[in-house]
């Protein structure tokens, strides 16, 4: 009777929580819909090579849970240590045994372990004894479902192999979506490892990194000031480049602190309209190096948000940066502020080399970076805008951006205006009109 050599899938120890009481209640179905002393349902071990008890009444559970029942060793003939169960499941089919004490693949070991004594298993034709139908999923089978000793020496009927069926289907799905739930939670415990070592990791090596970085920034500078005008040059080169390996740190180091929850929030009334002048004038002599005009329209009123200006100020210069960075010479920056409904809408706007539809969606991800051959002249990590988005939502802030390809982008944040600082004069249109100039 026992023959075939099927592929089978291994258990992956289904143990979800949820699905032991559902498994419970199915065999208990089983059980009185069959007719018969004892319903169970087993699965394949880890290694593929027996088989063990997933769902057992719970008068067998001690005795049971730990039993391994063998699976028939495909090709070497050798049957004593087979089992009628191992038989469906490597052939996803009902087995068929008129005679249970006298088949000799009926695996006795569960029998003893139970002291229960298996009376029948299976017959072929109109009545059956004993039942055992596969667990099967999408043609894969991840178990099978057994029913023990029809009751008052009674015979299984094709009623009772329908219901048997019916059963293992809706086991299958329960146990595929357990299986499914525990590889998504090892995936997440992987993830979470990995984020651990990673934050380790950054931490360190930022910490170790801005020693030495200081000392190099704060040497070039003295050196800068003391060496003949010739040389002077040079060390600018060596200042300028410590000073983007600093950012790069820091960058990275405040990434890290916000993702953990470490980062500090501190908040205090702060002028916009300021912090604009201010991040400006940082980015104005580099945009005059490469011959853009930067301006800017902060309106009449001293719009004024709760927020560390440092944190807001970073989110404002990368945009700036980026505008600078992806604006061919000639071109335009604009940075607009404006109160609207509740919030203070702040755009940086460039008549640059825009943002590819596909890419659009992505650029607020850690460490995205357009793929062209345009951008990728240009250096960066790809963080710039993932931490600005960070800065402005740490705040209850949004940002987006809005582009066309060859014409330009739009990077836009808005922050909430404290209540009590409501009531400047709107000055809506203007952002909204420049943001069409540039880029339509
Ligand atoms: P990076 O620090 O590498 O510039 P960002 O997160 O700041 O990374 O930006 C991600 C990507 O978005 C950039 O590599 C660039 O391709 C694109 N990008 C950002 N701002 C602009 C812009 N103003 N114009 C065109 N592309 C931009």
């Amino acid at each position: 009777m026992i023959s075939g050599n099927r592929d089978y899938p291994a258990g992956t120890g289904t143990t979800s929580l949820d699905l032991d009481p559902f498994l419970h209640a199915l065999i208990s179905t089983a059980a009185e819909l069959t007719g018969c002393e004892v319903a169970s349902i087993l699965e394949l071990d880890e290694g593929g090579e027996q088989l063990h008890f997933l769902a057992l009444p719970w008068f067998h559970q001690d005795a049971l849970k730990t039993v391994k029942v063998p699976l028939p060793r495909a090709g070497t003939g050798t049957t004593s240590q087979a089992s009628v169960a191992g038989w469906v499941l490597q052939n996803g089919q009902p087995a068929v045994v008129p005679d249970v004490m006298a088949e000799p693949h009926h695996f006795k070991g569960a029998d003893q372990a139970a002291d229960f004594s298996t009376r029948s298993l299976m017959v072929p034709c109109g009545y059956w004894d004993y039942l055992a139908v596969p667990i099967l999923y999408q043609g894969e089978t991840l178990g099978m479902l057994e029913a023990v000793n029809k009751t008052e020496h009674a015979h299984y009927t094709e009623d009772d192999l329908t219901i048997l069926e019916t059963l293992a289907s809706q086991a299958a799905i329960a146990i595929q979506n357990a299986r499914l739930m525990n590889k998504a939670q090892h995936s997440q415990d992987q993830m979470s490892q990995l984020d651990r070592m990673k934050s380790g990791f950054i931490a360190i090596a930022s910490h170790e990194l801005r020693i030495p970085l200081g000392l190099i920034l704060g040497h070039a500078t003295f050196l800068r000031e003391v060496i003949q005008p010739d040389y002077r040059s040079q060390l600018d080169i060596i200042i300028r480049n410590a000073l983007r390996l600093k950012e790069i740190i820091d960058n990275l180091a405040s990434m890290d602190n916000d993702q953990r929850g470490v980062a500090s929030v501190r908040a205090r009334s702060i002028s916009i309209k300021h912090l604009i002048e201010e991040v400006m004038d940082s980015f104005q002599q580099e945009a005059e190096q490469k011959h853009l005009i930067m301006r800017c329209d902060t309106g009449q009123a001293d719009l004024l948000v709760e927020c560390d200006s440092s944190k807001i100020a970073t989110a404002l210069s990368n945009m700036i940066k980026n505008a600078i960075t992806f604006t061919d010479p000639g071109g335009h920056i604009f940075i607009v502020a404006e109160s609207i409904s509740g919030y203070v809408k702040v755009s940086a706007i460039d008549d640059g080399i825009g943002i590819p539809p596909k890419d659009l969606p992505h650029i607020f991800k850690r460490f995205y970076q357009v793929e062209s051959y345009l951008t990728r002249k240009h250096e960066g990590m790809g963080l710039g805008l993932s931490i600005s988005k960070v800065m402005v939502e740490m705040y209850g802030g949004q940002i987006w951006a809005e582009s066309v390809e060859g014409k330009g982008s739009n990077f836009t944040f808005l922050l909430p205006i404290p209540s009590e600082n409501r009531d400047y004069p709107v000055n809506s249109d203007q952002a909204g009109t420049a943001s069409q100039d540039f880029i339509s």
